[in-house]
């Protein structure tokens, strides 16, 4: 009973395809190195004792999972799920204590609340050896926020943590959830996130739930399922009121970009990526209206800079994170340049992930 069981899950950067995990279409993260770790005690009764380093300590029974709008739902919403999972197969597991540190900002886009319930449900699989796969635990996770916290989020992020390596990004295709690594050329690039130091926490859920909710509105008026069920060029011959124009284009078009970032990692035409970060961007920010001023304006400093190939927000938008694309070795030259005239011009204090 002394045993830990020790799991860790890491925070994800999408490159390109935004928005789109929801309408069945395609999305492109990496890994980065910032992550959550679960270290579990099991107990021999349904006690389920958590601690944070961010929060205070929080006790519930299994069985008993009840939502209170905080940080604990994640995982309530863990065992409540993963309960029913097992339980289907004549598995079970009993109480524990879990202590969680991590090192990924909460609410900047970069999945911190995937990367609690993965490393959580993680740890609890290995401590009481249950048959789940990572997909399935994925799966867990999408249901756990969309059942049990509101926030109506596709797939990708918990796919992300759950799969995402550093050297490669996961295209995935989020309709099949079949997916290929694809291999990032570090030796012609260097990856930048910075944080802009506004959290979408606020005000992200309500925002996010009604693009969401707009998107089904639109597949419905087209007659398709999904909005990756639509060419652009066939988008374009369709009637749809302004404001769902506006929100199927960005989907639609987003999806294509994914591919053509694909196919242009591959060749490693890295101007061509960095073009289709930059037009990522316009897309969030005129047509699915996602982005902020400060972040506007992080993106702006730093396509100013020479050696950068793009930049554009990442994640679902309100504040979080953006991602860009520099030449080999300039990364960290890039971002301080850029800093301090973002935090002298904003007031805020953006931060260098990756
Ligand atoms: P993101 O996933 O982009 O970081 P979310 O709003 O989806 O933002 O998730 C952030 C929430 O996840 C936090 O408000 C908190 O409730 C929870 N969370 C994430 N990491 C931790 C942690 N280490 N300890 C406690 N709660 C956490
Ligand atoms: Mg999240």
């Amino acid at each position: 009973m002394n045993e830990t069981f020790v799991q860790r899950a890491y925070g994800r950067v999408n490159l390109i395809g935004e928005h789109t995990d929801y309408n069945g279409g395609w999305v492109l993260p990496t890994a980065i190195a910032q992550f959550t770790e679960v270290t579990l005690k099991q107990r021999n009764d349904k006690k389920v004792i958590l601690h944070s380093s961010r929060q205070r300590e929080y006790t519930y029974e299994l069985g008993q999972e009840v939502p209170s709008h905080d940080w604990t739902d994640y995982l309530k919403g863990a065992t409540k799920l993963l309960h029913k999972f097992t339980q289907e197969k004549a598995e079970r597991f009993n109480g524990f204590e879990a202590t969680i540190e991590s090192t990924i900002p909460e609410g900047s886009g970069l999945s911190s609340s995937a990367a609690l319930e993965v490393s959580f449900m993680k740890a609890i699989r290995l401590a009481y050896h249950l048959n789940v796969s990572d997909v399935e635990l994925a799966l867990i996770g999408q249901r756990i926020e969309n059942e049990f916290v509101g926030a109506h989020v596709g797939i990708m992020d918990q796919m992300a943590c759950s799969l995402a390596t550093f050297h490669t990004a996961v295209f995935l295709d989020t309709k099949n959830l079949t997916y290929e690594q694809i291999e990032l050329p570090y030796d012609q690039m260097d990856l930048l996130v910075i944080n802009s130091g506004i959290s979408h926490q606020l005000f992200a859920k309500g925002g996010y739930n009604e693009r969401r909710a707009q998107c089904e509105e639109a597949s419905k008026l087209l007659g398709i399922k999904l909005l990756r069920d639509i060419s652009l060029p066939e988008l374009a011959t369709k009637k749809l009121p302004d404001i769902l124009m506006k929100r199927a284009r960005h989907v639609v078009s987003e999806n294509e970009r994914v591919h053509l970032a694909v196919k242009a990692i591959k060749n490693k035409d890295l101007n061509s990526l960095g073009q289709l970060f930059i037009d990522s961007h316009h897309s969030m920010r005129d047509d699915y209206e996602v982005s902020i001023p400060e972040i506007d304006f992080l993106v702006e400093l730093t396509l100013a800079q020479s050696d950068t190939f793009g930049a554009r927000l990442t994640g679902g938008g309100f504040g979080g994170s953006i991602v860009a694309i520099t030449k080999k070795g300039k990364a960290l030259e890039v971002a301080n340049s850029i800093l301090p005239l973002y935090e002298k011009q904003t007031k805020k204090k953006a931060t260098i992930l990756s």
